[in-house]
């Protein structure tokens, strides 16, 4: 089959025998290495990894070496890292100033074992949606984000049913804020509504979900904080100021939350999670790492699925909380949100649930100027094949890239999606060489 040659060239897989440095799995993965030239000196050869397991910021490699994201791969949306030391000797030839803390406990010492003491007790999923419901009840969305929706075309309806709530900032930030307006500095128009925001302060939120619901632990997001104040503890939760929007499995439950961070371009969405594994530096003989948010928990990787009040046979596979609403208000299909391509692969699992509700045909539906359903298709060959097993008839969404970028621009400008069958698009495609 030609598709199979399009691949990532500069890329290796991970095998057995050198295993993914950070999630430690055989398969999935890949490491890359590339040569850097400079002006003074000799070239370097720099060493990158795709681990498709792990969306974190800053990870504790199963190796014992830190790693730092670096960018998504174009190619399929993976993400890359780099090993803390060799992204400051990167920067530093580069001549970038770039702030990265290299701090004495990142030091490596691989003569030590790797032992994980972080309890990562994830919450039955029952708690997870009764708590986020409740804690989406108690936020509000703030008036820059509803704006930021009516002008993407949602209506008031749409945004209110949403469900889209504003994290507020954190207790640093506001006294940050406050400190800054005292000293008679003028704030911009964001730092005025942070300030001037309807919600209640993070604390106060936690708090009110501590006497509905006891113990937060294993919710992700959530931890508990000792206060230097008072030597107490109290719940809060983690994650940058942005809009957050619930994540539903297959059987309706909020399973999960993801965050669009305002005031940043790149990696623009996150978990909302509660789990940086961090190494404790005092234990000689071994690598003893702990999770640096108390009674915190990491977010698994899963898809959203929703869908209308009236059956339908068709579900979109598509990449974007936002897009997921207007497909289903817009449209009446199902619609599966990816978080990351990566996780494409956690719908085997509810495959008898889907055909059980009557689906029938899944829609491929990426970003038009990315080639995403290329890379997707590649990348998850394995998947379309059992999904096409199972029965499903795969369609790839196609539209004229004037419309827009995503499916969700072109339907709220009132125009049609095109489906070609799955086997009429892979003869289609071209054929890059390896
Ligand atoms: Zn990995």
């Amino acid at each position: 089959m030609k598709f199979e040659r399009i691949g990532l060239p500069s890329m290796k897989k991970v095998t057995r025998h050198n295993p993914c440095p950070i999630c430690g799995k055989p398969d999935w993965c890949f490491t890359s290495t590339s040569t850097y030239t400079f002006e003074e000196g000799p070239d370097e050869d720099f060493d990158f990894l795709g681990c498709r397991r792990t969306t974190l910021d800053q990870v504790a490699g199963e190796d014992g070496n830190y790693y730092v994201f670096t960018k998504e791969s174009k190619k399929d949306g993976m993400s890359i890292y780099e090993e803390v030391h060799q992204r400051a000797r990167r920067f530093k030839r580069m001549g970038i100033d770039e702030n990265i803390k290299v701090s004495s406990d990142y030091q490596v010492k691989t003569s030590k074992k790797r032992i994980s003491v972080s309890d990562n007790n994830l919450a039955a999923v029952e708690k997870r949606d009764e708590v986020y419901r409740y804690f989406l009840e108690l936020l509000q969305l703030e008036d820059e984000h509803r704006k930021g929706l009516y002008h993407e075309g949602w209506d008031l309806d749409q945004i209110e049913g949403s469900m889209f709530k504003s994290v507020p900032p954190n207790g640093y930030t506001i006294s940050q804020l406050i400190k800054k307006k005292k000293s008679g500095a003028e704030l911009t128009e964001y730092e005025m509504s942070s300030l001037n925001r309807k919600n209640l302060t993070r604390k106060k939120i936690s708090e009110k979900l501590y006497l509905k619901f006891g113990d937060l632990t294993g919710v992700p997001g959530f931890y508990l904080k000792h206060s230097n104040y008072n030597n107490e503890n109290y719940w809060t939760f983690t994650g940058g100021q942005g809009m957050i929007m619930p994540m539903f499995d297959i059987h309706g439950k909020i399973y999960g939350l993801r965050v669009r961070v305002d005031n940043t371009e790149k990696n623009k969405y996150k978990w909302f999670s509660s789990f940086y594994e961090k190494l404790d530096s005092e234990n000689e003989t071994e690598q003893y790492f702990k999770n640096v948010y108390a009674n915190g928990s990491t977010q698994p990787l899963q898809i959203s699925y929703r869908f209308p009040d009236v059956q339908t046979n068709f579900l979109v596979v598509t990449e974007g909380e936002k897009k997921q609403w207007i497909v289903v208000d817009n449209k009446g299909l199902a619609c599966a949100n990816i978080p990351g391509v990566s996780s494409f692969s956690t719908i085997i699992k509810d495959i008898d649930k889907l055909k059980e509700m009557g689906i029938k045909f899944i829609i491929i539906a990426y970003d038009a100027d990315k080639s995403e359903n290329t890379h997707v298709l590649t990348a998850e060959l394995k998947l379309i094949k059992a999904l096409l097993e199972a029965g499903f008839e795969i369609y790839i969404a196609g539209w004229d890239e004037k419309l827009g970028k995503g499916i969700d621009d072109v339907l709220l400008s009132g125009n049609e999606i095109q489906y070609e069958p799955l086997l009429d698009y892979l003869n289609s495609i071209e054929v890059e060489e390896l």
